[in-house]
């Protein structure tokens, strides 16, 4: 079957994904693989421009790779890779820097929220952030980044910079990128009020055991007027009744809503039945997981196989770019 085009997309080595990872992203480059010819990469340099210490980051990657594999990512069809393991992404990455007026990386909403996150460590990698952003993209020549409406400004400033280069050097030779609108859900973490993340600790990881995700199902938070068995509960205030939405059959959903609203089920009860619908669902994952896992090789050679691949297209790239540039 003919593709519609080329989707990039990258996230940061984060290791073992969880429950939120999986919803907002992993399960949308598994879909659009079946129309798309995908590009994926782990974006270490990215990781770079925060990190304390890079002692986890080679696990980290492993980890998040095998999770996304066992998730369907199809590495026969989809290239992935490690940003890294592509060199030719930093030499695009200071030619666009050229064409990018300081004053415009530091007004970025997202540049300003990590100053003032981190005072400390305001480094040049972290101002070039969305430039080395574009470089990714531009250098693969795809056509669609899958993104959340809240980066609607990073895909805006790479075009802006793609748009930028071409008109510079009179030339067609990057192409703009278009936002793939995703619609990502907010997945709250068992604390029912943040952003599921590993940081906080309010995760539910994909690899983990089914006793384990049991566990930390029953440690939920839910609707916070409901102290006794007896009171009547809300289901829409409720972040086991948003993850029941997901990953429980219809009519078990239909009940819950009805039956907690006039307290005729508990909520241990509705957890367990939570914990028992999730666990289901990711017993393929973990299956697949495990029998990856067992050689961990496997993964490595998958990561190697994609660098590859992904050198072909950037060198091809980076050979148009050159010449454009009039570089002697
Ligand atoms: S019964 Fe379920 S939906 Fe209702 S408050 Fe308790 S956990 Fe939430």
């Amino acid at each position: 079957m003919s593709k519609k085009g080329r989707v990039f997309s990258g996230a940061r080595p984060t290791g073992r994904q969880h429950l939120g990872n999986y919803l907002g992203a992993i399960k949308n480059y598994v879909a659009l693989q079946d129309e798309y010819e995908c590009v994926y990469c782990i974006v270490d340099i990215h990781a770079l421009t925060t990190v304390d210490t890079t002692r986890d980051l080679k696990q980290n990657t492993y980890e998040m790779a095998l999770d996304w594999l066992a998730a369907g990512i199809r590495p026969e069809e989809s290239i992935v890779f490690i940003q890294s393991h592509v060199p030719q992404v930093t030499e695009l990455h200071i030619l666009l820097s050229m064409v990018t007026p300081l004053g415009k990386l530091t007004d970025l909403p997202t540049f300003k929220e990590k100053v003032r996150q981190n005072p400390n460590n305001v480094n040049y990698g972290l101002v070039g952030y969305p430039v080395l952003m574009t470089a990714d993209i531009a250098l693969y020549k795809a056509d669609s980044v899958p993104v959340g409406i809240d980066q609607a400004p990073h895909i805006e400033f790479a075009r802006e910079t793609v748009r930028s280069f071409n008109y510079r050097y009179n030339t067609k030779v990057l192409i703009e990128p278009q936002m793939k609108a995703t619609e990502i859900p907010k997945v709250l973490g068992i604390d029912g009020q943040q952003k599921m993340s590993k940081s906080l600790d309010n995760h539910i990881e994909l690899a983990a055991t089914p006793e384990e995700t049991t566990k930390r199902i029953m440690q939920m938070v839910t609707d916070p007027a409901r102290i006794k068995r007896t009171d009547p509960g809300n289901p829409d205030v409720c972040n086991v009744f948003s993850m029941h939405k997901i990953f429980s059959p219809d009519d078990e959903v239909a009940m819950i809503n009805v039956e907690c609203r006039r307290a005729g089920i508990g909520c241990v009860d509705c957890k367990k039945r939570f914990a028992a619908n999730l666990n289901k669902h990711l017993e393929p994952f973990r299956a697949r997981r495990a029998e990856i896992g067992a050689n961990p090789d496997s993964v490595m050679d998958v990561l190697t196989d994609g660098a590859k691949r992904a050198r072909t297209i950037a060198a091809k790239t980076m050979e148009e770019v050159r010449e454009a540039v009039a570089l002697p």
